[in-house]
């Protein structure tokens, strides 16, 4: 019998831990599909969608640096996937390609239900305003926070996620600033820049972590980031990306499959092998 078959385009696309978790979902839920991984060239990246169409292809992840062409790509989007302004996951259906982005609903998710931190009624400040940040403000607002902060080492692209989110912030307390203007305490802390790729830390003074705060940085490895260990040091719970990773995966399987895998073993087991 032919097997529906998925895969994720990046560039680079070696170390992607997608196939893992894909298979894994497919395992236990019971579905039949292949998932792998798959190198688009820089320029190439339309071309690679297509020629997986033409294979047979059901739907796809895409990864940096993909996912805003991925946006341009898609002929329909999800109100979740135009509120980010990026793609992360691709549906390809008989009335043409889907754009959809998981990834804030996966890191609303790994907070929430995985680290048991309810977001509603509490304080956020979100670090960065690129990308990755700009996918979680929708699933966040959606959880009424009393208040969002968003921080950004260029303030004016914070003021612009603001003023395109204010009309649906229901309440909840939005503001843009740089990273020396964050006053007050914050019950969770999201670290949306890429900072820790190259061991930096947003500059936000110590006093930001209520005690006990949730620090999450949504970068992951073996070892806990320079942000992971400033939080701890100033009375946070730190926690990395893996469970966000894990989490949008399992959002983007419920898309294409219409069902949603469970993730703790999957999370436990891809934790065991970093
Ligand atoms: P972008 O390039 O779109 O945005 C980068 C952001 O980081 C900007 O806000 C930028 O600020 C800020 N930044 C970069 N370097 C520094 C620095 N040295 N100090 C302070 N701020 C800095 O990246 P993305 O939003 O796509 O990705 C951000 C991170 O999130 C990446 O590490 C990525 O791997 C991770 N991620 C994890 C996911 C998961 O599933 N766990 C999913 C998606 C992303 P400025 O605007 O001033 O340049």
């Amino acid at each position: 019998r032919t097997v529906d078959k998925y895969c994720v385009f990046g560039n680079p696309i070696a170390h992607s831990k997608s196939p893992d978790i894909h298979a894994a979902y497919a395992a236990q839920t019971g579905q039949a599909l292949s998932y792998d991984k798959r190198l688009a060239p820089l320029d190439g990246f339309a071309a690679a969608v297509r020629d997986f169409i033409a294979e047979g292809g059901k739907g796809a992840n895409v990864t940096v640096p993909f996912k805003l062409e991925a946006h341009k790509l898609a002929r329909a989007l999800t109100m979740r996937a135009q509120a980010a302004g990026a793609v992360n996951t691709l549906l390809f259906t008989d009335e043409g390609i889907v754009g959809d982005n998981t990834d804030g609903a996966g890191l609303v998710t790994d907070i929430v239900v995985n680290a048991g931190v309810p977001v509603t009624g509490k304080r956020v400040l979100l670090l960065g305003a690129g990308g990755a940040a700009r996918g979680v403000v929708l699933p966040l607002l959606e959880h009424n926070p009393a208040q969002l902060t968003i921080a950004n080492r260029t303030v004016a692209t914070a003021e612009a996620l603001v003023a395109q989110f204010a009309a649906l912030s229901s309440g909840a307390a939005l503001s843009a600033r740089g990273y020396a203007g964050v006053q007050g305490q914050y019950d969770i802390v999201v670290n949306a820049t890429s900072a820790s790729l190259s061991a930096d830390l947003p500059p936000v003074p110590p006093s930001v972590f209520a005690p006990g705060a949730l620090a999450l940085d949504m970068m992951y490895g073996k070892e806990p980031t320079v942000f992971m260990r400033f939080a701890a040091e100033h009375g946070a719970i730190a926690r990395d990306g893996l469970g966000m990773l894990v989490e949008q995966a399992a959002e983007a399987f419920l898309a294409w499959r219409g069902v949603r895998p469970h993730t703790t073993e999957v999370l436990a087991r891809l934790r065991a092998t970093l």
